[in-house]
């Protein structure tokens, strides 16, 4: 059984970015959907269970192609919704920290530099999907974006997601409408760079 984590924050906690409501449905439907979406087609395939990130690394290896594809979907919401809710906080760390910190000023100039392409990554994706901060074990970062609810551990060139925005119209469309540039700049004001720093740390330390 995959278990969908709990929210470390009330439901209201990270207004006026986003809406209490929006949080609500967000991670109490749409996020558990997913999770139980995922359960579901593993077990049905008889699928032997391993840990997430292993099994979306590794999609080829389910050979039946629904299932694949069930597992694609609902094993990226699973996963996607985790670090999602996971690095965003009410009372956040607007800096990165330690080794991360470092890395950024190498690889991007100023944390700014790094936010700008992130919102660039954000707001280019056309539909539903998903920005990306990624790191492999050499510390390497890596900005991207997803369609859907791929990710890049699916990608297979050994990248972990450490940072994510949801740009689903289900993560903003209650309180922003058709506004994704506000949503997408509001979004960092939340976002708890410690949490994705000890991340950073998890996936090169
Ligand atoms: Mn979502």
């Amino acid at each position: 059984m995959y278990t969908q984590e709990p929210l470390a924050y009330d439901y209201d906690a990270l207004m006026p970015v986003i809406d209490a409501e929006t949080v609500e449905i967000h991670h109490d439907r749409h996020h558990a959907a997913y999770t139980t979406n995922l359960n579901n087609a593993v077990g049905k395939a008889g699928l032997a269970e391993r840990p997430i990130e292993e099994l979306l690394s590794d999609l080829d290896s389910i050979e039946d192609p629904a299932v694949r594809t069930a597992v694609r979907n609902n094993g990226g919401g699973f996963y996607n919704h985790n670090l999602y809710f996971s690095i965003l906080s009410p009372k956040p760390a607007h800096e990165a920290s330690g080794k991360l910190a470092a890395r950024i000023r190498e690889q991007f100039g100023t944390e700014a530099d790094l936010k700008d392409a992130l919102i660039k990554a954000a707001l280019g994706q056309f539909g539903s999907g998903w920005a990306w901060l990624s790191a492999n074990k050499e510390g390497e970062l890596f900005v991207s974006a997803t369609a859907n609810q791929d990710n890049p551990l699916m990608e297979g060139k050994g990248l972990v997601p450490i940072f994510t925005l949801d740009v689903w119209e289900h993560a903003y469309y209650l309180k922003y409408k058709n506004l994704r540039g506000e949503y997408v700049k509001a979004f960092f004001d939340i976002v708890d760079w410690k949490k994705v720093s000890e991340l950073y740390d998890r996936v090169c330390g």
